[in-house]
């Protein structure tokens, strides 16, 4: 992409063909895992996301027990492959900071206190990124928490808006990503409104945000209906 190349043209249309406040499209598949307690498969426009549940299981290292809940821990991880650059394997600053968030986003509706002593492992493998894969990942371990059977408040939905151009926009693709001005991911827990995730990389004015925030919220709001959907058909065939 030139430099000169626009983000947003003049009619509002994206460099994908989409409109301002439209996702990408959208797969989901959930028990794709026969060893994990529960697993989902995302696609997300280009992003791949795997993720698998074990648990609850007994709590190794011992002295992360806690004899009032079970331990939540998520694990983020982005294959090397998954980028055109490779990226170098293992852990780094931006695995730890998703792994964290995410884990705090999901112990706002797993119902830990269900599980004393006990250990709820999520592994989250992004296998293709092209930039949203905090919100895929997030997304996919929800319906993955489901798919193990563990009792939660409700499905946790993420997705992101942010600015390119000037325009607010929905669900943020690598170029819009790179090159724009603002992105804003966040995740919600639709029954009560709740926000368990929002970060913010870039400036917006306060204006902006509200618009940017309804916007994500909404799109949220639509990734849930394809979670209960995916999670439905596979609970409701014979
Ligand atoms: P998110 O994927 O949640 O949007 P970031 O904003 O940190 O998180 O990353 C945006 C995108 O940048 C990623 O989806 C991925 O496509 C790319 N990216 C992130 N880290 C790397 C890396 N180490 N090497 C190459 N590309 C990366």
């Amino acid at each position: 992409m030139d430099e000169k190349t626009r983000l947003v043209d003049e009619n509002g249309i994206r460099l994908d063909g989409r409109k301002p406040d439209e996702l990408r499209e959208i797969e989901m598949k959930v028990g794709v895992l026969k060893q994990a307690d529960g697993s989902a498969y995302v696609k997300w426009g280009k992003n791949i996301a795997l993720a698998s549940v074990y648990g609850p299981r007994e709590c190794h290292p011992q002295w992360q027990r806690d004899s009032r809940k079970a331990v939540l821990r998520c694990t983020y991880n982005m294959a090397p492959f998954s980028v055109d650059d490779r990226k170098r394997p293992g852990p780094d600053r931006r695995s730890y900071e998703i792994s964290k968030v995410t884990t705090e986003a999901l112990e706002s509706v797993v119902l830990v206190e269900n599980y004393p002593n006990t250990a709820i492992d999520v592994f989250i493998e992004i296998l293709q990124a092209d930039a949203g894969t905090r919100c895929v990942g997030l997304t996919a371990a929800s319906i993955a928490l489901a798919d193990a059977g563990i009792p939660m408040k409700d499905i946790v939905a993420a997705c992101a808006s942010g600015k390119a151009d000037g325009e607010i926009i929905l669900d943020l693709f690598k170029d819009e990503d790179n090159k724009g001005e603002a992105d804003l991911p966040i995740a919600i827990v639709p029954r009560t409104g709740e926000i368990a995730l929002m970060q913010l990389d870039g400036d917006l004015t306060r204006e902006e945000f509200e618009k940017a925030f309804d916007m994500a919220v909404a799109g949220g709001l639509k990734v849930n209906e394809i979670q209960k959907e995916t999670l439905l058909k596979e609970y409701k065939k014979e």
